[in-house]
């Protein structure tokens, strides 16, 4: 996967609906700091986790929609395909084997993510494999809960894109990207209530969406 030395990135989610607060940010940071290609990889969501509304299938169909006049993206099935939970550490752990100890690699996550981040399996583990890339998302701050979370991110920051490209791992850049005020949480309750989607996802998202009845279940039936 990929040419020597060029940084490599993964974009993980649940994507229950992919939308523009997902892709506008990546295609920006891309831009900022000259990637070439984001691997994005929709989660399986464990058993005793909420379920997401569509399907594997259909949240990998709505990723490829979305993704198909944009070649910086690429889908990746490798969670989808397991039967047991999705651990973003153990997938870095084997893309780093896959790649090399060399390869620069990096994961993409958004503010409210990695204001949790210290809470996921083996969070560690994560920055020996990669570097973190942090796009804004409005509504959540740039500071961490507590004062011990604070110190693990102002140990691992940089402000520097070059420590990206030429460190395999262990920084996280907080992108200066634009704010979009979009989740999937938005998208799925005004889908409920009929109202248009229109500015907050592709178009042949929505098109999917509406030619599979997803998203309509009222919860007071
Ligand atoms: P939900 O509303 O169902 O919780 P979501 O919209 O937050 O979903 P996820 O699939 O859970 O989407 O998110 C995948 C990744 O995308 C996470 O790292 C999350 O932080 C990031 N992300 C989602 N929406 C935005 C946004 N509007 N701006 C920046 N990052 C975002």
């Amino acid at each position: 996967m990929g040419d020597m030395h060029s940084l490599q990135a993964m974009y993980g989610g649940t994507f229950d609906p992919v939308h523009y607060g997902h892709l506008k940010p990546v295609e920006i940071l891309a831009n900022l700091i000259g990637l070439q290609r984001v691997i994005i990889m929709p989660n399986n969501v464990p058993p005793h986790r909420p379920q997401p509304e569509a399907t594997s299938e259909q949240r990998k169909a709505m990723l490829a929609l979305a993704i198909a006049d944009k070649p910086l993206f690429t889908l990746d099935e490798r969670e989808l395909r397991r039967d047991t939970p999705s651990w973003t550490s153990q997938t870095l752990r084997e893309w780093r084997a896959e790649q090399g100890p060399m390869q620069p690699l990096a994961f993409i996550i958004g503010q409210d993510s990695l204001l949790n981040f210290p809470s996921w399996y083996q969070y560690e583990t994560i920055l020996e494999n990669s570097h973190l890339l942090v796009c804004r998302r409005p509504g959540y701050p740039l500071t961490m809960r507590d004062a011990q979370h604070q110190q693990w991110l102002d140990a691992h920051l940089t402000d520097n894109i070059e420590d990206l490209h030429s460190l395999p791992a262990g920084k996280i850049y907080l992108a200066e990207t634009p704010w979009f005020d979009i989740s999937a949480t938005l998208i799925r309750e005004r889908l409920q209530q009929g109202l248009d989607c229109d500015d907050l996802l592709p178009s042949p998202v929505l098109a999917y969406i509406h030619a599979h009845g997803l998203y309509q279940k009222s919860t007071d039936a």
